[in-house]
């Protein structure tokens, strides 16, 4: 495998994807770093109704293998390892990985982020067996059975929306009164008779034999203790940024993100960030793949200054 490269991208998500074919684009020998699946935490959406040009919607893992093959027909090469740190003091940057080292010019880190846990007894234990993260891909597991939605956001009524198409109820347990979903999607999970919601409440415990039995839950409010008889419980709580491999190497905000300037650039010449791992990323599809592009282009004026 050739090793020097004009840029390397880390992640195959829709932001890395987006920043290959513009690199490959223009010319530069890219390579894109994906330590799992192309395609990045979308692959999961059974179906996304909000990315432009698709008026009746696109499975999320036909539309990364779109953008895959895209990228590739302009050139950008594809590896699959994992990278595990960066030395970005020279001009020549190294990507280390565990499939041996590589260098760059110009880096995008595109890594994302990964499902929020909620660290409580029984979560490890009973993860997936019982506990899920993802509602796409587990929701048809729980037919007719009771369930549990942990959040508040998009993702929380999405998988409670999801879920009522299988199970026999769903209670969403939110640890405030009021949802931070869009209210379209709030309307609808309020309009769906199998979905219940439990307010102020979190959850101190999961537990079961085989499989999940019941939450331990607490109101935050009143500090009343409850217990929930469920057959499975979906965490929908946020992400946090797959920044280990960084180790201090650039800024992050407090919640670990990477702050970048408007062009993507992070405070390290030649490095660039884009997608759900930037700081303030509004963390959307059409938003990660608008980054991608954006620091395809910068890295690419990066290159030509400094040559
Ligand atoms: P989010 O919007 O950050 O919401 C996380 C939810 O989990 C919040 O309600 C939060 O409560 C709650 N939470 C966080 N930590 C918790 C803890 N330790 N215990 C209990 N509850 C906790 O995350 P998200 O719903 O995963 O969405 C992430 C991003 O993706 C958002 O920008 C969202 O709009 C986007 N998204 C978009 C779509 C779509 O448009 N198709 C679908 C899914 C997600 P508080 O409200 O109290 O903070």
């Amino acid at each position: 495998m050739n090793k020097e490269y004009d840029v390397v991208i880390i992640g195959g998500g829709p932001a890395g994807l987006s920043a290959g074919l513009y690199t490959a684009r223009s010319r530069l020998k890219s390579l894109l770093i994906e330590k799992e699946m192309i395609g990045g935490k979308i692959v999961n959406a059974e179906l996304v109704e909000n990315y432009p040009g698709f008026p009746e919607g696109i499975n999320g893992y036909e539309l990364t293998q779109l953008m895959h093959r895209q990228a590739t027909r302009f050139g950008l090469k594809t590896l699959t390892a994992e990278v595990t740190a960066l030395d970005v003091s020279g001009k020549q940057k190294i990507v280390k990985t565990n499939e041996g080292d590589l260098t760059a010019r110009a880096i995008i880190i595109a890594s994302g982020s990964k499902e929020q846990t909620l660290n409580v007894p029984g979560e490890k234990e009973f993860t997936g067996r019982g506990v899920s993260y993802c509602a796409t891909c587990d929701a048809a597991l729980f037919a007719e059975l009771p369930v549990a939605v942990v959040g508040g956001g998009n993702a929380a009524v999405y998988d409670a929306l999801q879920l009522a198409k299988f199970a026999s109820s769903v209670v969403v347990v939110h640890r405030r009164q009021e949802l931070r979903a869009t209210r379209i999607t709030q309307e609808q999970a309020f309009a769906e008779p199998k979905i219940k919601f439990l307010w102020n409440t979190v959850v101190e415990s999961i537990d079961g034999a085989d499989t999940v039995k019941s939450l331990k839950l607490r109101n935050v409010v009143t500090g009343e203790k409850s217990n929930l008889e469920v057959g499975g419980v979906f965490v929908a709580i946020g992400f946090k940024p797959n920044t280990a491999y960084l180790k201090g190497l650039l800024p992050l905000d407090e919640a670990g993100y990477i702050i970048t300037n408007e062009k993507m650039e992070a405070s390290v010449p030649g490095i660039l960030a884009a997608g759900d791992i930037r700081s303030n990323s509004i963390r959307q599809l059409v938003s990660a793949a608008g980054d991608g592009a954006t620091a395809a282009i910068y890295a690419e004026r990066y290159l030509t200054a400094s040559r």
